[in-house]
């Protein structure tokens, strides 16, 4: 399928390009002594990956430890309340094991890091998320473990950092600034500048440098060609919509490149928050502007001085400043609609979703249900595919204290 001249049918040896660009997204903004150990992975990921050993391995932790694959569920009770005919399907990213699409590339990068003789795996956690999902596919593979993460989310944060520790993960508090993210971001890579020679480095979404937004989408691919598969298999046709939230992009990114060479809408939802004030969001594919930060450049919100701005969400996994380069290229192309939800709109779903289905989605994907539920009081009929990229467990203790049982 061609679209805006781009060729799609050669979509993904085109893109990225030999130095990680999609278009003139994404590349590597990096020290250089840094880049000694990037381009060591991004060598040995290309060879690795193309390994038969490899790819069987990676197929049966997929199986046999993951749950994969994970099904596709049709919300016959949330249809019908929509009453416009339209029919909502979700991936079930929930079900896979921890609770979340991250383990998809978590045990790919560890995979990775196993095949290049590494004993150890470094990153940072916000949230925590990302921290346990790859603690537990380090104490899979029996790799060392070490999470940077600022003491403000360490307090915050204290399941998952029990989490993580019992897994075996070494929690490396940060103390320094406001000792939230963009501190444990710049102590990780402290860390690894050291460390790369014993040590990989596991970004946790589509972002960073080269090779980081290209394996990371392949890990995440997964999702859409097994979700293309089973919705032909289901309903014997393609779905019209697949709708998918945005942070760094990863879960979006997985379901997308199942259905980008196919006529299929495809739309990426990004966090309005409390509203379009900077500083009240995070959609920054929305509001944002072409530039450089953390290794690669893509489209952000700069504060006035230029730097990463002040970002907020309802959805901790959401509440990045920055997108994966290959959404800023595909939103370029216009290949894939960007659009916003707000807080109140993602609750909503989560309580609508919960009660009418028994599914209790994570806040990030309620983003992606609650634009699903909007585009099909649009859509005269069809079948809209929504990817439900986590469970919402995790987020019970938060939606009970401000929102309370509705
Ligand atoms: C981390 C997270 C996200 C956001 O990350 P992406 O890279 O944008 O997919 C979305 N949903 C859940 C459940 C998450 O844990």
């Amino acid at each position: 399928m061609k679209f805006n001249n781009i060729e799609f049918d050669t979509y993904f040896k085109n893109y990225p390009d030999h130095n990680g660009f999609f278009g003139k997204y994404g590349g590597s903004y990096i020290p250089p002594e840094l880049q000694v150990a990037m381009d060591e992975i991004a060598e040995a990921y290309q060879t690795i990956c193309k390994s038969s050993k490899f790819i069987a391995e990676l197929r049966k932790i997929r199986r046999e430890f993951q749950g994969r694959p994970t099904p596709i569920s049709h919300l016959e009770r949330l249809s019908s309340s929509i009453g416009t005919g339209v029919q909502l399907y979700v991936k079930r990213e929930d079900l896979n094991h921890t609770g979340a699409h991250k383990l998809n590339h978590c045990m790919g990068e560890a995979l990775l890091a196993k095949y290049m003789g590494k004993k150890k795996v470094i990153a940072e956690t916000g949230a925590g998320q990302h921290g346990v999902a790859l603690a537990t596919a380090a104490a899979y593979f029996g790799l060392k473990c070490d999470i940077y993460m600022g003491s403000v989310d360490i307090k915050k944060q204290a399941p998952n950092v029990a989490r993580m520790k019992i897994l075996g993960a070494r929690v490396i508090e940060v103390t320094d600034g406001l000792a939230t993210l963009k501190e444990a971001v710049d102590a990780a890579f402290a860390a690894y500048c050291k460390e790369y020679r014993d040590a990989i480095y596991c970004i946790g979404s589509v972002v960073g440098p080269h090779p980081f937004p290209m394996m990371v989408r392949d890990f995440q691919s997964v999702v859409g060609i097994e979700a293309r598969e089973q919705f032909l298999d289901m309903t014997g046709e393609l779905p019209d919509a697949v709708v998918a939230c945005v942070g760094g992009g990863s879960n979006a990114m997985g379901l997308f490149s199942g259905f980008l060479n196919d006529p299929v809408d495809i739309y990426g939802v990004e966090p309005l928050g409390r509203g379009i004030k900077m500083g009240d969001h995070a959609a920054s594919l929305t509001y944002g502007e072409e530039g450089i930060m953390h290794g690669f450049n893509s489209i952000m919100l700069k504060d006035e001085n230029g730097e990463p701005a002040p970002v907020y969400s309802v959805a901790s996994g959401l509440d990045y400043p920055s997108c994966g380069p290959e959404h800023a290229f595909l939103h370029d192309l216009g290949r894939v609609k960007y659009d916003v939800v707000n807080d109140d709109e993602t609750i909503d779903a989560f309580y609508t979703l919960s009660r009418l289905e028994g599914i209790i989605p994570a806040i990030e994907s309620s983003h992606a249900v609650a634009y699903g539920m909007k585009l099909a009081k649009t859509m005269g009929k069809g079948a809209v595919l929504i990817n439900l990229s986590g469970r919402g467990d995790k987020d019970m203790d938060y939606i009970i204290e401000k929102y309370g049982i509705r």
